[in-house]
């Protein structure tokens, strides 16, 4: 049942994690993806960019073997989802393109177990790597982290290009059900202008229905000199965000009453009711209806 990809022996992490952890499907985030469901989340050690902000510092920057105490073979993993009542698995932490023959295998287990996979990741990767990396992927949230070349080049060492690339496979070539996680950095990459630009693209290049979480910037790692990003700030991106088209625009890291809740697109009832990362309500149809005006709500809900 295994996906040979080659190179599967030379992947020093294969089979061995930085940790295991069950969590809803909302933190990774994903709003529009089995909606209150638990995941089973486990990442590795390393990563291809070198975000100066980056929140797992620890994780993503480490060489030695040391970080990576648990072991698990891909059909542990999906036997361990089941048992712990996951309905998905999540290739998360660190990115998973640098894990991709250990992730490939755990969702083909999981796959075969009844399960589904999910990707969060910043997207940085070759088209060949892509079709690797997320054949057997249900659904992925992709970080797009800035609009500007020069962002990416000095502060991630990526490019955007590549990712606004992977974004367009996703969304228009493949399956995978796709939702985008914008961390907004004061100062950086927070300007009416640049959030207008990028929100523009989304709307354009991926579709309206895609799902937008803009998401609020803590101090961490490399970069501490900056405030956490201002209430107003977010408010603001998720007005542009509606303002150019978008249906789903959502607020993260906030504690902001209505940020984290999916509104019907056409009569506005709230419709998953999110407090945190927890549901409290749930009322769309099982086909993903709104019971009040039966608009669909694209998503993936049953
Ligand atoms: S891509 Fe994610 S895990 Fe990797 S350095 Fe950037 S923020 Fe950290």
């Amino acid at each position: 049942m295994r996906q040979n990809l080659g190179g599967k022996l030379d992947l020093t992490t294969y089979g061995r994690s930085s940790g295991f952890a069950v969590d809803p499907v909302e933190k990774k985030p994903l709003y529009h993806f089995l909606p209150g469901s638990d995941v089973f989340s486990f990442g590795t050690a390393g990563c291809n960019l070198s975000c100066r902000f980056c929140q797992n510092w620890d994780i993503s920057t480490a060489r030695d073997m040391d970080r990576l105490m648990a072991q698990a073979t891909p059909e542990e993993i999906a036997a361990a989802a089941k048992r712990t009542g996951c309905q998905s698995v999540a290739y998360t932490y660190n990115d998973p393109i640098i894990f991709t023959e250990y992730a490939v295998d755990a969702a083909l287990a999981a796959r075969a177990d009844g399960l589904y996979s999910i990707v969060v990741s910043a997207g940085y990767i070759t088209p060949a790597g892509a079709a690797d990396l997320f054949g057997p992927i249900d659904a992925a949230n992709i970080d797009l982290k800035s609009f500007e070349p020069e962002f990416y080049r000095k502060i991630t060492g990526g490019r955007l290009d590549v990712v606004l690339d992977v974004l367009r496979y996703l969304v228009h070539e493949t399956t995978v059900w796709t939702e985008v996680t914008t961390l907004v950095i004061p100062g950086l990459n927070d300007s009416p202008s640049e959030l207008g630009r990028l929100t523009e693209w989304v709307a354009g290049e991926l579709g309206p229905d895609v799902p937008l979480h803009f998401s609020a910037f803590h101090p961490a790692a490399r970069m501490t000199n900056r405030p956490v990003t201002p209430l107003a700030t977010l408010r603001q991106a998720r007005d542009i965000g509606l303002a150019n088209g978008l249906r789903y625009v959502y607020l993260g890291n906030v504690a902001e009453p209505g940020g984290s809740v999916t509104v019907c697109p056409g009569c506005r009832t709230g419709l998953v009711v999110r407090f945190g990362y927890q549901v409290a309500d749930q009322r769309l149809t099982p086909d993903g209806l709104c019971p009040e005006c039966g608009q669909t709500v694209a998503g993936r809900w049953a």
